[in-house]
């Protein structure tokens, strides 16, 4: 006979309600699932998404969060952020063709033992009839986390699901994504070029690339920590945080060209040298306008030459 699938399930309990219910319930005798494991959390708030999706990519079947009623978040608004993330995670794994159902988020308080019994059966039966996690096996062992490589894990993660799946990256867009996982945007009509947020980045997340004359910035979400600091040392107030995952180009490692600008030719040796932008900007701040129209190399070249023609006018005096 067939054996029947028993869904493998894992609760986080926040310790000042769903905690206290579950031991309640199981006080007061009250039956539910014996699938359902419970983690016992400081608050539904402090379940990092890479908990929850470390759980899925090592097979757990389904995983619940479960926080204080609304309102009655013992760290004010622990249980908004934990929903908050729960959305955000349900919209990536749909994005990733993983059933948004295979995570939930439940609400309840300390007192309500029948609430805890109730919300563990319901959502084992969900996970029940979803079937079992198609990544599980497939993971033998939970990769190491770490602050800084949040954004780097979520990506790996992210790929190994959409290798299983079979997707394809460039039908991945971009979803609406919760601040952690939020990307620096660049306004181009704002920014002229100059590199200096490449430059200041510490992690490689910002690139400048060229091609047939036209300087391109790019950006690496999956490299990104969202330091701020590049913000900040943009001239041009050009950079903004935007709440948006790029899934395709986390999947894919590929950068995202946030500006394209086309670059000024040297007016000597026909070599391109500066964005036209920055060139008009730098004219317009400085009041030198021909210097410009030479590359760096032409112009200690022409400078020389001057003072060449000077000494020489001189001797001959
Ligand atoms: S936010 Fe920080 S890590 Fe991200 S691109 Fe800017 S400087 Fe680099
Ligand atoms: S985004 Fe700002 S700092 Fe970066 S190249 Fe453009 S203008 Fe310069």
């Amino acid at each position: 006979m067939k054996k029947e699938f028993e869904p493998q399930i894992i609760v986080f309990c926040c310790n000042w309600c769903s905690y206290g219910a579950a031991d309640l319930a199981g006080s007061l005798r009250m039956s539910y699932p014996p699938n359902v494991k419970i983690i016992r959390v400081p608050c539904s708030g402090r379940v990092d998404p890479l908990l929850i999706l470390t759980a899925l990519e090592l097979g757990i079947d389904g995983v619940l969060v479960t926080g204080c009623r609304k309102g009655e978040c013992h760290y004010v608004d622990g249980n908004y952020r934990a929903e908050e993330r729960v959305n955000f995670l349900k919209m990536l794994i749909e994005n990733l063709e993983l059933e948004p159902d295979r995570l939930e988020i439940h609400f309840m308080s300390a007192s309500e033992p029948d609430v805890f019994a109730e919300s563990a059966a319901a959502f084992t039966e969900t996970i029940r009839k979803l079937g079992p996690n198609p990544l599980r096996g497939r993971l033998k062992k939970a990769r190491k986390a770490g602050v800084d490589k949040k954004r780097k894990m979520l990506a790996e993660m992210a790929r190994t699901v959409a290798k299983i799946r079979r997707i394809e990256p460039l039908n991945l867009g971009e979803i609406e994504a919760i601040e952690e996982f939020a990307e620096v945007y660049v306004d181009p009509d704002r920014c002229d070029g100059c590199g200096a947020c490449g430059i200041v980045c510490d992690y490689n997340a910002i690139e400048f690339t060229q091609l047939d004359g036209r300087k391109m910035l790019e950006y690496k979400p999956e490299e990104c920590v969202l330091c701020g600091v590049c913000i900040d040392s943009c001239p041009n107030k050009a950079m903004a945080i935007k709440n948006r995952l790029s899934l395709g180009s986390v999947v894919s490692g590929e950068a995202i060209t946030q500006t394209t600008l086309q670059m000024r030719k040297c007016r000597l040796c026909g070599k391109y040298f500066i964005p036209d932008r920055l060139a008009e900007s730098l004219m317009e701040k400085t009041k030198v306008t021909e210097a410009l129209d030479y590359c760096p190399n032409c112009r200690v070249y022409l400078s020389a030459k001057k003072l060449i023609g000077v000494f020489e006018k001189k001797l001959k005096n």
